[in-house]
């Protein structure tokens, strides 16, 4: 009893009164703690579609506990997922820029070298203030963090196994699934990963070493980010991707060929509509077998590293599903409908581990509109305005749909493009590749989609997802005031061009 004690009050540190005594209670009799009063709402997972579930949830007064067997919250983004990667991009760009763009801005620098550890120690401090920072946000909001893995008993009883040992039992009137996602393997397990050599995106946020060459398998938005990150280092990087452009899903084809042509300036070399068929270790180095994807001639690829990145895949391990009868479909997504509802009454899912594109932003989205459905009955997420953002330089974000994407739905649209080349900012910059395409429907110049390349990208994708949301013209954004001199004033030049014509270009 008393070592119960112990670990609710370890592991549960703001554990109200509820869990603490409950623990106790049933401890004794059954060497299982059940809340005495149930939760309103329990999450199952920390990630950014979990915590936030739970801290709404929370502040709209619901009894809520968030479970996270990670031993850290934030999930895959903050982990080993947006933040470890942002933080190398950003620094590997800096040592970049210091050996290979200060001079002609008249800054001479002697001496630069890279400090691998230090730069790695500072991926791992930014990690972990984060992931801290949340556990602050769960005690000012008395959401009670459970730490250890959660496992279906009933729709309403939730097992826990704690990270320091024992388990618990938690009772919940609504149940947030938010379990995420994990690296897919390598289709048909011709390839291993060893997290060594052959590694996924968490082994490559940890090389101890610059590899001399890299081979980087996917040209998604993973593999590029990582593969940008090592060849600033030093790499001398190879993507292999399969289709025949670089991107991934929901990419306008004409900013990816772009994309394409300036990461090769950068050093990065492309080898698409090739198909990684196996991987041979040996003396130290990974032998890679590719062919053309159509079939065609095989060839042999040597790699000091190589960077599996095929992909996520949703995770339910250990959830015990089917005891419950949350239903998945044939991808492993749980099966929701448009109120986050799963199959089984009460049991809601959000994030990766259901459908649509895996992003922290969507998951908080949806980890909103879920406790918002269970508070009141209303909820909302527009998938149509979900930004997607490549953290390379320059930065590549989209929103809306794609020139092929309505061509395909024969919808007639117009374009308006505006180069960074003609941007005062940009050009004052010394930073001006890239460009603004906005392109909106003939008729009524509704903006449909903003896709962008060029510096800043990703900040500046928030301008297209707030007309998009509210359904604004091509015409009230470029009415709209910029500040000048800005990156935004491509934006709006840009808009201007969509229905009429820019004034700088
Ligand atoms: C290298 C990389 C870079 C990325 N960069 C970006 C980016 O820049 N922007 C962006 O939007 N997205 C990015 N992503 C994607 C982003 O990380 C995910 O979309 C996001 O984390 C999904 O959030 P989630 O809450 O659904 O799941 P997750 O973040 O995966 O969190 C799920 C959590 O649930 C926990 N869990 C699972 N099962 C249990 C259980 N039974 N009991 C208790 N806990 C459990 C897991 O430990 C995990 O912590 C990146 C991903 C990677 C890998």
């Amino acid at each position: 009893m008393l070592q119960l004690r112990r670990i609710a009050q370890k592991n549960i540190p703001r554990a109200g009164k509820r869990l603490r005594q409950s623990a106790l209670q049933v401890g004794a009799s059954r060497g299982l703690a059940t809340a005495s009063e149930p939760y309103d709402v329990v999450v199952i997972g920390g990630g950014p579609g979990g915590y936030v579930a739970a801290i709404k949830a929370a502040q709209l007064g619901l009894k809520t506990a968030c479970i996270e067997k990670r031993g850290s919250l934030g999930g895959t983004c903050l982990n080993v997922g947006c933040i470890p990667s942002k933080a190398m991009l950003n620094n590997s760009h800096l040592y970049h820029q210091a050996q290979h763009d200060f001079k002609k801005r008249g800054i001479d620098v002697s001496g630069v070298s890279l400090n691998l550890p230090t730069m790695l120690e500072a991926k791992d401090n930014a990690v972990s203030n984060l992931t801290k920072g949340i556990e602050f946000l769960f005690k000012q909001n008395k959401v009670d963090y459970i730490k250890g893995a959660g496992s279906f008993v009933s729709p309403t009883k939730i097992s826990v196994k704690l990270n320091d040992g024992g388990e618990t039992e938690v009772d919940a009137k609504n149940v947030v699934i938010a379990t995420g996602s994990e690296v897919a393997p390598f289709p048909g397990g011709a390839i291993e990963i060893d997290e060594n050599q052959i590694v996924s995106s968490t082994g490559a946020l940890e090389l101890q070493k610059v590899p001399e060459k890299m081979v980087v398998i996917g040209g998604g938005i993973i593999g590029l980010e990582m593969g940008s990150v090592w060849s600033r280092l030093g790499a001398e990087v190879t993507v292999v991707e399969f289709l025949g452009a670089i991107g991934g899903a929901g990419i306008d084809e004409e900013i990816a060929k772009q994309f394409q042509r300036l990461l090769s300036k950068q050093g990065l070399k492309f080898k698409l509509n090739t198909k990684v068929l196996s991987a041979e270790k040996k003396d130290g180095k990974v032998f890679l077998q590719a062919e053309a994807a159509k079939g065609g001639k095989e060839e042999t690829l040597e790699a000091d590293v190589v960077l599996v990145a095929v992909g996520r895949r949703p995770y339910v391990n250990g959830l015990n599903l089917e005891a419950i009868g949350v239903e998945t479909d044939n991808k492993g997504r749980i099966v929701i409908d448009s109120q986050f509802n799963t199959s089984v009454k009460n049991i809601k899912c959000i994030g990766d581990v259901t459908f649509g594109p895996m992003l922290a932003h969507k998951a908080e989205e949806e980890g909103i509109a879920a406790v918002e459905f269970i508070q009141s009955g209303h909820g909302h997420v527009n998938y149509n305005a979900i930004p997607s953002v490549v953290y390379t330089h320059p930065e590549v974000s989209w929103v809306g749909k794609t020139e092929q994407e309505l061509k395909a739905d024969g919808v007639k649209y117009n374009i308006g493009k505006f180069n960074f080349s003609a941007n005062s900012r940009a050009k004052t910059n010394l930073d001006s590749e890239g460009f603004v395409k906005i392109i909106t429907e003939k008729e009524t110049d509704k903006i449909l989609g903003v896709h962008i390349i060029g510096p800043n990208a990703g900040e500046m994708i928030a301008e297209g997802v707030l007309a998009i949301e509210y359904g604004a013209s091509a015409e009230d954004v470029a009415r709209t005031t910029h500040a000048h001199p800005t990156l935004s004033e491509a934006f709006k030049e840009a808009a201007m061009a969509a229905y009429s014509k820019p004034i700088h270009m």
